[in-house]
């Protein structure tokens, strides 16, 4: 589904990602753990296409296709999700608008008829039922004035609506209480399939007590330095990420 071979990125002029290696398959639900400044993010964002990032080297295969060939909108058509760690606010524009407007253009780019405004809604009100999320939320702005932890159910919702084959899911845990977090979680959990890859990005650990990944890798300084099982982040818990930043240990 998703291979990464010697990714290199720049933020601002300043090389963030120094040759990042990822092999992700089908079905996979892959956690991305690391310290703060380690290039989480970055990675995040340079799959989503996002405008801030400079790749200046290595590759990416989508599908067996460069994927960083593709404009952000195809990447979403070819059905690449990101869930970002700090949502958008969009005063004034509908968040269910908002929603089917995204649907409609990955429809349309697929040669897909257009949802209408009622088949639509019938849609978004069973994903919001997967995340206890309010009706009432359809009408706000996007994500105007919403808490972290209503932030954090709406990304989920669009990724229930969109159902795209790979996610990338940027701290959907940070800021959130031990209720929605488990809320959250299990409405990832809801979407886990075999035809659907995900990316979990984590600073903690707590998050994968709730989603158990196939795979745990940790990142320091813009690589991955250690890979896994579950067990790793259970490690880390423990261990804190001090002594991977040390005394790198060797993949496994
Ligand atoms: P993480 O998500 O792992 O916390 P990030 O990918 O957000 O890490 O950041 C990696 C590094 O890139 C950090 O040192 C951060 O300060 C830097 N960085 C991120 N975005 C920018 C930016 N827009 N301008 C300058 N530096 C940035
Ligand atoms: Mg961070
Ligand atoms: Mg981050």
């Amino acid at each position: 589904m998703l291979s990464i071979q010697g990714l290199k990125a720049k933020v601002a002029d300043k090389e963030i990602l120094h040759g990042l290696d990822l092999e992700v398959g089908a079905g996979e639900v892959h956690a991305i753990m690391g310290p703060n400044g380690s290039g989480k993010s970055t990675l995040a964002g340079v799959l989503a296409g996002r405008d801030a990032y400079t790749v200046t080297g290595g590759r990416v295969l989508y599908q067996g296709e460069d994927l960083l060939a593709l404009s952000p909108e195809k990447r979403a058509a070819q059905g690449v999700f990101l869930a970002f760690q700090y949502p958008v606010e969009i005063p004034g524009v509908a968040n269910m608008y908002f929603l089917r407007t995204a649907l409609n253009a990955i429809r349309k780019a697929r040669g897909e008829e257009p949802l209408d405004a009622m088949d639509f809604l019938a849609l978004a009100k069973e994903k919001m039922k997967l995340v206890k999320m309010d009706p009432s939320f359809a009408n706000r702005g996007v994500n105007e004035g919403f808490s972290g932890g209503e932030k954090k159910r709406n990304e989920i919702v669009q990724m229930a609506v969109l159902e795209p084959k790979l996610a990338v899911l940027d701290e959907i845990d940070s800021g959130l209480d031990i209720d929605a977090l488990r809320v959250v979680a299990e409405g990832v959990n809801a979407l886990r399939s075999k035809d659907r890859a995900m990316i979990v990005v984590t600073h903690y650990q707590r998050l994968l007590d709730y989603i158990r990944p196939d795979h745990v890798h940790v990142m320091a300084a813009g690589r991955i330095v250690t890979s896994g099982g579950p067990e790793l982040a259970l490690e880390l818990e423990h261990k804190g990420y001090g002594w991977i930043e040390k005394e790198p240990p060797p993949r496994t």
